[in-house]
């Protein structure tokens, strides 16, 4: 393999530890919750999600989750919850 390829592996192998590099800026998921699934997404720093309970209440178990599996990379203004974040 070529060198300067093994350089770009050895510093991805890097970065992938270090996620304080990346932020998501958005995204969509499909996530299987109990009773369906649904469409989880985050765009312009704020949360979207098409379960009933976010649509009165701006917040949902799914975003609640999305929070918790991305934790450092997800812009502040996504976070609604510093404990989610910070449990181990
Ligand atoms: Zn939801």
């Amino acid at each position: 393999m070529q060198s300067s390829l093994i350089g770009k592996i050895e510093k991805a192998k890097r970065y992938a530890q270090e996620t304080e590099r990346i932020t998501f800026s958005e995204f969509s998921v499909k996530f299987r919750g109990e009773h369906d699934i649904y469409t989880t997404a985050l765009k312009d720093g704020k949360w979207q999600c098409t379960c009933s309970f976010f649509s009165s209440w701006k917040i949902c178990s799914h975003t609640m989750a999305m929070e918790k599996v991305l934790g450092n990379m997800l812009p502040k203004e996504a976070l609604s919850n510093p404990y989610l974040t910070s449990m181990p």
